[in-house]
């Protein structure tokens, strides 16, 4: 979808102004993105028809950057189709808060069941998980071991009890321990059918629930939007968690579930590991969808995986200039946590147009040979990246087995990141982002 969008936006970008026709000939290639990123028909229509009417007319046609007044029209349309602002996790007052997940089968409510539980673990409350999908073969065991990973208690009774009775007592263990937040996992079948409907009623009605996450796979397009919509009728879902958007590159899913259902998208997960959810932003998607980059989730994401101190400590240096050849070492090791550079990449503005960028591979292998080249600096050298003279340089090509233009290419890249970072970090000014880190 975003590559779609911004052929559309750069033929806009190369006009002065704007007329009508230019503005409906855009649309239409918006509305076909969207059509072929498997959004809801009615949907679409209705998009069309609020972008349109507020952009052609005297606020586009005679403002100086046209192009952008509708890239900047969409995207508000785009955002508030899918819920305009961020919609945050229920709190009971009189704790635990209960969280059922509910969902088809393989829609990834376990995963995204130790993926929460891991975000409020994060966020120093005490959570417990139920196991209360008694159906699937090794469902238990499923979550016992994602339990234990994350080292979050999980309260089973085995697969003979039923879920009902489960969640009841569920309900009991986490207020006699102390447990804040309870997230009940529950069964899904194949299909919609009755018999699920039934007992996830009768556990809302023993449980009552603070919140009731209709988990839904992306990458089932419109059907993601189906399920939602049934679901919705029958159990009144307070939000919906989109998982495998790291598959679905498309976003239709997310840009009509809740405008079809009116449900909030709460969460998206992109990926299998227990760290790939996020709260969901309708802002930060749209723009994402648009080809803008994601530079807030990144910022939020690299936050999260890097140690505090450590970044503290970075970021001065990044702004003193005194970034050292050691702290890339250092960086290097950190940026690998953040996950694989593709999926980084990504989520930086414009990267996504940038010829070539989706060619750059910093696989383990090249990692290693620039880190032979810094491992073979003496100290000295490592602290005062000013004083590699040619010399030098033959001499730290000699010892890490590259050749002297490696070498040289290597710490021209240096340079150009250290003043990349000093920019960038200037940008960000000393607390990063609206307020540093949480
Ligand atoms: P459940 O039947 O709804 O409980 O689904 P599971 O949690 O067992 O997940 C089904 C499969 O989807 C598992 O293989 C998960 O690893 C995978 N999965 C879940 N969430 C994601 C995600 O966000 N991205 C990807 N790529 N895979 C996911
Ligand atoms: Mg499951």
């Amino acid at each position: 979808l975003a590559d779609r969008l911004q052929k559309v936006f750069s033929k806009l970008r190369g006009k002065g102004k704007l007329t009508e026709d230019d503005v409906n000939e855009a649309l239409r290639e918006v509305r076909l993105a969207l059509l072929e990123a498997d959004v809801n028909f009615k949907v679409v229509k209705e998009f069309i028809a609020k972008v349109k009417e507020r952009a052609i007319g005297q606020e586009v046609l005679q403002s100086f950057t046209p192009a952008m007044v509708v890239v900047d029209i969409v995207n508000k349309e785009l955002t508030e189709l899918m819920g305009g602002s961020q919609s945050k996790l229920a709190r009971s007052n009189r704790p635990p808060t209960v969280i059922m997940m509910v969902g088809l089968q393989g829609a990834g409510k376990t995963t995204t069941t130790g993926k929460l539980a891991k975000m409020l673990l994060q966020q120093n409350h005490r959570p417990l998980l139920a196991a209360g999908d008694i159906y699937r073969p090794a469902a238990i065991k499923q979550l016992q071991v994602l339990g234990e990973q994350i080292k979050v208690p999980v309260f089973s009774m085995g697969d003979q009890v039923s879920p009902v009775e489960i969640a009841k007592n569920a309900l009991q263990h986490a207020k006699d321990h102390g447990n804040d937040y309870l997230i009940v996992d529950t069964a899904g079948r194949l299909h919609i059918d009755e018999a699920l409907m039934d007992e996830l009623k009768q556990i809302v009605e023993a449980v009552k629930p603070d919140e009731i996450l209709l988990v839904v796979d992306a990458m089932t397009g419109q059907e993601a939007v189906n399920v939602a919509e049934s679901f919705h009728k029958q159990l009144e879902l307070t939000g919906v968690v989109l998982t495998k958007l790291d598959s679905d590159t498309r976003g239709g899913a997310a840009i009509s579930v809740k405008a079809v259902t009116g449900c909030p998208i709460k969460f998206a997960a992109m990926g299998e590991k227990m760290d790939a959810l996020e709260p969901f932003h309708p802002d930060r998607m749209a723009s994402r969808i648009l080809g803008m980059g994601d530079m807030l989730t990144l910022i939020e994401k690299a936050q999260a995986g890097i140690d505090a101190d450590k970044a503290k400590e970075m970021e001065r240096k990044m702004r003193t200039d005194g970034f050292t050849f050691d702290d890339f070492l250092d960086q290097m090791e950190q940026v690998k946590k953040l996950g694989p550079l593709d999926q980084i990449l990504d989520m930086l503005p414009g990267a996504g147009k940038m010829k070539g960028i989706k060619d750059i591979k910093v696989d383990d292998k090249q990692m290693a040979r620039v880190a032979a080249i810094v491992k073979s600096m003496t100290k000295e050298e490592r602290q005062n990246p000013d004083m590699l003279s040619p010399s030098r340089r033959k001499r730290l090509a000699a010892g890490s087995g590259n050749s002297v233009q490696d070498v040289n290419r290597f710490i021209k890249q240096f340079d150009d990141m250290r003043k990349m970072m000093k920019q960038f970090s200037g940008m960000m000014g000393p607390k990063g982002p609206k307020g540093g880190l949480k």
